[in-house]
C-alpha cells in the first residue's frame, strides 16, 4: 500500500470538479484513433478533440493488431465511429530497434533471459502503416462509408502528416 498515493490523491481532486458524468460512451466526434503507447503523444489534444470525442486504441508502435480491429469494429457499429486515424510516430522505439536489440535491452533490465518475448518490431514504418490502413479498409465489418487515414505524428513538431 502507498505506492499509488500521489495518483489516488490527484484522482480525488479530479473527482471534486468532475464534469464528465452522464457521457454515453459514444465517440461524439465520430473519430477512432490507433496510435502508439508513447508518452509524447496526446491523442485527443493533438487533433483538437476532448473527452467524449474519440475512441483511442494504443499499443507499442500504434499497430492495427487483432485487438485493435476488435476495437474498431465495435467503434464503427456501436459507438458512432465514422473516421479512423492510424497514427504511428517518428522516433518510435518499435521502429528504430531490431527485435534482437529490444530483447537484449529488456533482458538486461530484467536480469533474466527475454529472448522468448515477442515485440513485433517494425522494419519499415511506412510500409507497415500502409498495410495497417489496408487491413482496416478491407475488413469485412468496416463499411466503405468509414474513412480510414494513415498518418505519421512528428514528436518534435506536433504535426501529423497524412501518408495514406
Ligand atoms: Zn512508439
Amino acid at each position: 500500500m502507498g505506492e499509488f498515493d500521489d495518483l489516488i490523491s490527484a484522482n480525488s481532486e479530479f473527482a471534486t470538479n468532475f464534469d464528465l458524468a452522464g457521457f454515453d460512451g459514444v465517440a461524439h466526434a465520430g473519430v477512432a484513433i490507433v496510435t502508439c503507447m508513447d508518452s509524447r503523444i496526446d491523442p485527443l489534444r493533438m487533433l483538437g478533440l476532448g473527452p467524449g470525442d474519440a475512441k483511442i486504441f494504443r499499443n507499442p508502435g500504434g499497430r492495427v493488431t487483432a485487438a485493435a480491429l476488435e476495437a474498431l469494429v465495435l467503434g464503427v457499429h456501436l459507438l458512432g465511429v465514422e473516421r479512423i486515424l492510424v497514427i504511428p510516430h517518428t522516433n518510435c522505439a518499435m521502429a528504430t530497434h531490431t527485435e534482437a536489440e529490444l530483447k537484449l535491452k529488456v533482458g538486461q533490465s530484467a536480469g533474466v533471459d527475454a529472448s522468448w518475448q515477442q515485440f513485433h518490431v517494425i522494419t519499415d514504418q511506412i510500409a507497415a502503416l500502409h498495410e495497417d490502413v489496408q487491413t482496416v479498409r478491407s475488413h469485412p465489418l468496416i463499411p466503405e462509408s468509414v474513412k480510414v487515414g494513415g498518418f505519421i505524428y512528428h514528436v518534435d513538431t506536433g504535426l501529423i502528416d497524412q501518408k495514406f
